[in-house]
């Protein structure tokens, strides 16, 4: 039986006055895949997101929640996600134990089992002695873990997370790191976006770039590095050599003491530079080649060059 994709966009497409925030999104979402939605600011990461979790209305096209319409059975894909949105918020009301039993109470969740959940929540999200305080005091980095724990109150099947680590320490970004990675390891299906993209490379299984309200680039994180046609050729000299000729200057990218890195095509031949090298009597201490990383593909697709 095939199976139905956690979510699926329909040409989906968002106007804002003259602004096309999104301009015709089509791509499915695996159940119980890890999937990165990377793009510069403005690409419309957000408004795609927060369509899909029924907080905005599209101007034209389909969402749906594993086989389900988000704007016809919005009751029910609420249910099956979970949404940390990027915009932090704050209560002057309620303590963040009484958000999250509030939050149960939206989904009819209740009693003891409820209770030893929330309190798991409180624990893995280092929440447990700030349980009782107010929202309202507490720092941007707590805020968004209790964005977090509110959207895990209902064990949502599709768990979206809405730039989670933007300004948030080192230590409770790998704590969200950690905890994101047992939830897929269980069988949630997690849709993140992230400015890191060290990160999206390290835990996204398929990635999405988006820029100008479109999808530039989809693919599984391996094939959208192997096809990357680029290589970084780093070589170290006994001295530093200051005068490069243009052929080599045009393909420089780094340059550090005695070492250079320069961009090549995978195809490319390494004569000039050999034969450059032997004309300048200049001494090879190291020599090394890697494959570009997803930062520098990233950058590569959405700076306008072709790859
Ligand atoms: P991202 O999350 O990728 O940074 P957004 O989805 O927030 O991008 O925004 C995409 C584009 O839509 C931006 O140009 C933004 O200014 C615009 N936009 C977002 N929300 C609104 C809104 N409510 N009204 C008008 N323009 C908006
Ligand atoms: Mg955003």
């Amino acid at each position: 039986m095939l199976q139905i994709p956690a979510v699926e966009f329909h040409q989906v497409k968002k106007q804002y006055g003259e602004l096309e925030a999104l301009k015709e999104i089509s791509f499915s979402v695996e159940e119980g895949s890890f999937f990165g939605l990377l793009g510069p600011n403005g690409a419309g990461k957000s408004t795609l997101i927060n369509a899909m979790s029924g907080l905005i209305v599209p101007s034209s096209g389909r969402i749906k929640i594993k086989g389900f319409d988000v704007i016809d059975d919005y009751r029910h894909t609420r249910r099956i996600l979970g949404l940390v949105p990027q915009e932090l918020i704050s209560d002057p009301f309620f303590s963040i134990r009484e958000l999250l039993q509030l939050q149960s109470g939206y989904f009819g969740l209740k009693g003891a089992k409820q209770s030893a959940w929330i309190g798991e929540l409180l624990e893995r999200l280092a929440l447990s002695d700030k349980s009782d305080a107010n929202t309202s005091q507490l720092s941007g980095g707590m805020k968004r873990r209790v964005l977090i724990a509110m959207a895990l109150v209902h064990k949502p099947q599709v768990l979206v997370l809405d730039e989670p680590t933007a300004g948030v320490d080192v230590d409770l970004r790998r704590t969200l790191w950690e905890f994101t990675k047992e939830l897929h390891q269980q069988g949630h299906t997690v849709i993140l976006t992230t400015h890191y993209l060290e990160e999206a490379e390290a835990l996204c299984e398929k990635i999405a770039i988006m820029q100008d309200g479109e999808v530039k680039a989809l693919d599984s994180t391996h094939a959208l590095l192997s096809k990357h046609t680029y290589r970084y050729l780093r070589v170290t000299l006994s001295q530093a050599a200051y005068q490069l000729i243009p052929a080599l200057e045009q393909r420089l990218v780094e340059r550090e003491h005695n070492g250079l890195v320069f961009k090549l095509e995978k195809t490319a031949s390494m004569t000039e530079l050999l034969a450059w090298l032997h004309e300048n009597q200049l001494q090879v201490t190291d020599i090394s080649s890697r494959d570009a990383s997803l930062e520098e593909v990233f950058l590569d697709l959405t700076s306008g060059e072709t790859t």
